[in-house]
């Protein structure tokens, strides 16, 4: 084989790669900037191969940095038809501290996104009625969020996503531009990174221990 003709083969075989991977899934719609970070935090979770998820730039959201929901056209839709969307905020507003999503490295991106197909792995398991009264009680209910931001957390760590997690709260955490107001608000209703480790610690245990 000629060399020309070997590099015209890796190129073909990386380009067909690119293909089967997009093409595992399907009804998603994907903003260009933050394809690579979607599809490689898409791929621990092969339930949602078929699902309708819209991940889509928003200019600002209250208090938070992404928001997954399902879409008000499906929620009366059965479980398995529902659609969800994934909000984004383009700019990270963090008190007076303004990032942008390209300030972010990759890793923390595919944590973050992560974190919130863990979200959606938990609304697949409501009826509609559960999704109402849920949607009710995170509004009023610190509780609530806590235990809702948790479960997300959870869903993504035992997707074997618990090295991204653990990336985006070092970020947050460790970020001196970050205000300790964010911070805060973290800490109280988010799992700590000790939690983290914790989980995917528990979750190399019961790998080695065999069946
Ligand atoms: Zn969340």
């Amino acid at each position: 084989m000629t060399l020309t003709r070997f590099f015209i083969a890796i190129l073909y075989f990386s380009t067909t790669m690119a293909v089967a991977q997009e093409n595992n899934f399907k009804n998603k719609t994907i903003p260009e900037s933050i394809r690579t970070e979607t599809l490689k935090a898409l791929q621990f979770f092969p339930e949602l191969q078929d699902t309708e998820i819209t991940f889509k730039f928003k200019d600002r959201i209250k208090k938070s940095t992404m928001q997954a929901q399902p879409t008000w056209g499906s929620i009366f839709k059965s479980r398995k038809n529902r659609a969800y969307i994934i909000l984004i905020s383009r700019k990270i507003q963090i008190d007076e501290e303004e990032f942008t999503i390209t300030d972010i490295p990759s890793d923390v991106l595919t944590g973050w996104i992560g974190h919130e197909l863990g979200h959606v792995m938990d609304y697949r398991n409501r009826s509609t009625f559960g999704m109402i009264f849920f949607g009710l009680k995170y509004l009023f209910s610190k509780a609530h969020i806590k235990e809702v931001e948790r479960a997300a957390d959870t869903f993504a760590i035992a997707h074997g996503m618990g090295e991204y997690i653990l990336r985006t709260k070092n970020f947050i955490l460790d970020n001196a531009n970050i205000s300790e107001t964010y911070k805060r608000r973290i800490k109280s209703f988010y799992m700590s990174p000790e939690e983290v480790m914790e989980l995917i610690n528990e979750g190399k245990l019961k790998e080695a221990i065999p069946q």
